[in-house]
């Protein structure tokens, strides 16, 4: 593996960080040019830091070209919401600027937050700073920082995650830059004169050598896929308190086609915390990642890389060493299940919740399914939260039983699908958002993965296999933005209309899987999975899950860590 970070050279975006005067860089002269829908080069870099990704509208880009006009530039708004927690009034406020300023749909992605897409520049800072007046922001939600936090959203335990989001948003708060570039330029912030000092005390001028994850799941349920973050934190209840975390480091997603020093990998469960020591113990590791991370290459520059080129016995001494902290023997715990739980729940302090499936996270209202102006009308009458959840589904949180009836109307009236007239499939599907926006997309997922899925579905139907849990995850290219490497069956973007296939991964998000079959269109990946599904429901043992079947009959090799991906 070419992972050395004695590279002389840092990458030309360090270069572009270092020269940005802490995020600054000409963003403002960017934004007011009137002559381009674009930014920059070196600006493109430096937005995402704010939340922001340039974007061009590909579904467009020949009949620009035909008509000599430039693509239609817009931009992705990601905001930063930890914990995914909203409430009714932030809710409002974003759909009103989905359609005012956005593509009228709301994108909830696989961190428990809402993107907003096609926004054109001229539009940008306003969009900001009406964000900012609903006391949500969007600084960090991209870049190379410490991104949105999640945690789990398991409101039928409610006082437990009241706490576990808590701790999310301490989290997040203490690993937000510092930077005033972000005032300064969308909220029309004071600008540092001559003798103020910029402080960025955690991340200095070149912040992070890569974006850095952290999620926090509560047993049984892994809906935040908390292997996959760079730093996970596995609650750990005692006695029915929350006790503290077991500490997961190195997961991360994304590898690039053809280059075997790129992996995606779980992390290791490498230790147990008091709950007091949350914030501390994500201080000392991102600081361990910022100060040895590789910044020469940045396609291995994730901490899963920094850790498996320096040894998890060293990773773990420089963090107690650090931190102070003894990294204490990993306490009991178990998963069964990474989706989330429809329909209605009530919890133990009397309050209900209902969890919507978004398909592919995307709410909007479409051939007379009202989805969007539905749940629009929910929170102008709902006095709870609403949680976004790490699979891209919606939970109106906290209704007292004098408000369900009026909530329970509103979602029959619009006809909101219930979970359970869905395959288990579809109910465990996820999708990234890829075409038309995602300038990495070699082929479509979000607006595929439902067809598709209706296919899969007549297969399972043949073999009584619909209400059998298996989860599906397809995304337009290898960087893992849906997490397709901890489906059962993970589909991957090669070409428009081609996919690789992947198998064998865990249900519980605690297995990757593992390339199956390359380059196949919707044919393809309906003739190679029929027989295999056909097998399972043959012979599949009691409770055995899709993922562990495919191992144990062999269609493939089971992947028990990041490096033996490709074996
Ligand atoms: Fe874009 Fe690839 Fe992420 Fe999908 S996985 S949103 S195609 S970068």
């Amino acid at each position: 593996m070419d992972n050395n970070i004695n590279t002389p050279k840092p990458s030309a975006l360090e270069t572009i960080k270092e020269n940005s005067n802490y995020l600054r860089g000409t963003l403002n002269e960017s934004l007011t040019d009137p002559l381009t829908g674009s930014l920059r080069a070196d600006d493109q870099v430096l937005i995402k830091f704010h939340g922001t990704y340039q974007q061009q509208d590909r579904d467009l880009d020949n009949e620009r070209r035909r008509q000599k006009l430039e693509p239609l530039y817009s931009f992705l708004i990601r905001i930063r919401i930890p914990g995914g927690v909203a409430t009714p009034e932030q809710w409002l406020a974003i759909d009103a600027l989905s359609e005012k300023y956005a593509d009228h749909n709301l994108k909830f992605t696989t961190r428990q937050t809402f993107q907003l897409h096609g926004v054109l520049k001229r539009n940008l800072k306003t969009t900001i700073k009406e964000i900012n007046k609903t006391l949500l922001d969007t600084i960090a939600a991209c870049g190379d920082v410490n991104r949105n936090v999640m945690c789990s959203a398991n409101p039928f335990e409610s006082s437990i995650h009241a706490e576990v989001a808590e701790d999310a948003k301490r989290i997040s708060a203490h690993l937000t830059p510092q930077t005033n570039a972000y005032h300064e330029i969308w909220l029309d912030g004071k600008l540092l004169e001559g003798g103020e000092k910029e402080e960025e005390p955690l991340y200095g001028k070149t912040y992070l050598p890569r974006k850095f994850k952290i999620a926090i799941a509560v047993p049984p349920r892994n809906d935040t896929d908390v292997l996959s973050n760079d730093l996970g934190f596995i609650a750990i209840v005692e006695k029915g308190k929350l006790a503290g975390y077991n500490v997961s480091v190195g997961g991360g997603m994304a590898y690039s086609f053809g280059n075997k020093s790129t992996y995606p990998r779980i992390g290791d469960v490498v230790g147990y915390i008091p709950k007091e020591k949350v914030v501390d113990v994500s201080e000392a590791i991102l600081i361990f990642q910022r100060d040895n991370g590789n910044r020469s290459e940045r396609k291995n520059a994730r901490l899963k890389y920094t850790i498996d080129r320096l040894g998890l016995d060293f990773f773990k001494a420089e963090i107690e060493r650090v931190s102070g902290i003894t990294l204490e023997p990993v306490r009991d715990y178990k998963f069964s299940t990474m989706g989330d739980k429809y329909g209605w729940t009530k919890s133990a302090d009397g309050f209900w919740h209902y969890t919507v499936f978004v398909e592919g996270g995307k709410l909007i209202d479409r051939d007379g399914y009202l989805a969007k102006t539905a749940i629009r009308e929910i929170a102008a009458i709902h006095t709870g939260t609403f949680i976004l959840t790490g699979n891209q589904n919606v939970v109106i949180a906290r209704i007292p039983e004098s408000q369900k009836q009026a909530i329970h109307a509103l979602l029959q009236k619009y006809q909101i699908v219930e979970a359970s007239s869905l395959s288990m499939l579809r109910q465990n599907s996820i999708a990234c958002a890829a075409l038309p926006y995602c300038g990495l997309a070699f082929a479509e997922a979000e607006r595929y993965l439902p067809t598709l899925i209706t296919r899969i579905d007549k297969v399972l139907e043949e073999n009584d296999l619909l209400q059998v849990p298996i989860s599906i995850r397809m995304t337009g290219c290898p960087n893992g933005c849906g997490r397709p490497y901890l489906a059962e069956i993970g589909l991957v973007g090669r070409a428009p209309g081609k996919y690789n296939i992947y198998l064998g991964a865990g249900f519980t998000g605690e297995r990757l899987n593992k390339l199956y079959k390359e380059m196949l269109n919707e044919d393809g990946i309906i003739e190679v999975l029929t027989p295999i599904l056909q097998d399972f429901a043959q012979t599949r043992l009691q409770d055995e899950h899709f993922g562990d079947f495919v191992i144990r009959k062999e269609y493939i090799k089971a992947t028990t860590a990041g490096l033996n991906f490709y074996e």
